[in-house]
């Protein structure tokens, strides 16, 4: 588990600060109700700001999933590349375990550009 923990750490850290890959950008939120079958909706905010790191992964909140997760990278990228201020979507989680489809999110991203 805190191996676990150390990894992520170090993947955020080699991501880089938020300035290096979108000077142009001010501060991102990203919005976004975590779907788990079977469980209660989770509403869930992340804030970036130039200083933070560029790491847009989110973990999936089951206990066994497998290398799950939802990856807002691809996101991120095509709305600074598009000068776009908000975008929605849904991500089903990437995690293999007994059952597939155990969770999505539906999120908003909103960009602010300097
Ligand atoms: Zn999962």
């Amino acid at each position: 588990m805190m191996e676990r923990m150390q990894e992520r750490l170090q993947q955020r850290r080699e991501a880089g600060s938020v300035a290096s890959h979108f000077p142009e950008v001010a501060n991102i939120v990203m919005n976004m109700t975590y779907n788990q079958r079977g469980a209660k909706s989770i509403l869930r905010t992340f804030h970036f700001t130039p200083d933070s790191y560029a790491f847009f992964r989110v973990n999936c909140l089951r206990k066994d999933c497998v290398d799950g997760g939802f990856d807002l990278t691809q996101v991120i990228i095509a709305m600074v590349k598009n000068h776009r201020v908000e975008a929605k979507g849904t991500i089903s989680c990437e995690g293999t375990d007994s059952s597939t489809d155990h969770s999505d999110i539906v999120y908003e991203v909103a960009i602010q550009y300097t």
